[in-house]
């Protein structure tokens, strides 16, 4: 994979951890925080760290916010600071701009001034871990655009046999796009491949489709 650059504004607990992990897998990461503690405490953990305010447009503009793959703003806390860092960096030319709400309406007004994804960490998490409490054979999903989404599932005893007699396209609209046997991957399986208990199912399907699929999964 090439190596990415990001930078990330505010080092919360949230920006901290997710600059920390994306420094760890070879990325370049530029963190801007105006607390000088929190920037000290991560300066040896990060390609560069700077203490400044987010919301001056010089110091932006300074730093090349244009220059990034992706921006993160991750100031939740002060609303205004949030508002006022991601117009800035987006009229300075930020491709990619991810904004990290604390409530609904914060999240509605930060798409609305130019934010490419809101985050909402711990009501994102509620609704991911809701998802994995209620189906234990749930083993990852995410969402793909508003409607669909993609999940891995480990297959119990309803979801074995061959993909052409389990019928998950005629019976629930799902359809399965890989199979990860102990680490190793097929995809696009075939109508008579046969799935067996443990078996991890990588499938795709509308929201609705989904749920239907996940509570005969786990009845
Ligand atoms: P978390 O839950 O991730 O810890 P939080 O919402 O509790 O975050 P916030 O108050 O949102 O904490 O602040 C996140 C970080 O953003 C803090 O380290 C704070 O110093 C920093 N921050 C806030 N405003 C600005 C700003 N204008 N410029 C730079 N950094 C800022």
């Amino acid at each position: 994979m090439r190596s990415k650059q990001f930078l990330v504004i505010g080092v919360g607990r949230f920006g901290g951890a997710l600059a920390r992990s994306l420094y760890r897998q070879g990325h370049e990461v530029v963190v801007i925080d105006q607390n000088d503690e929190k920037v000290e405490r991560i300066m040896d953990e990060v390609t560069h760290a700077l203490i400044a305010d987010s919301t001056d447009e010089d110091v932006l503009r300074e730093i090349g916010v244009g220059n990034f793959d992706t921006v993160v703003v991750s100031i939740g806390a002060d609303f205004e600071a949030s508002i006022m860092t991601t117009v800035a960096s987006k009229n300075l030319g930020a491709r990619h701009l991810v904004a990290k709400a604390t409530s609904e309406t914060a999240a509605a007004v930060l798409r609305r001034i130019g934010a490419d994804l809101v985050v909402r960490p711990e009501h994102d998490m509620g609704l991911r871990l809701a998802q994995q409490l209620t189906t234990p054979e749930l083993v990852d999903a995410f969402n793909l655009g508003e409607d669909h989404s993609v999940i891995e599932v480990e297959a119990n005893g309803r979801l074995t046999g061959s993909l052409s007699e389990l019928r998950l396209p005629n019976r629930f609209s799902v359809q399965v796009i890989a199979v990860n046997r102990d680490g190793n991957v097929v995809v696009s399986p075939s109508a008579d491949f046969e799935i067996v208990r443990g078996d991890n199912l990588v499938l795709i399907g509308n929201n609705e489709a989904m749920e239907r699929f996940r509570s005969f999964l786990s009845e």
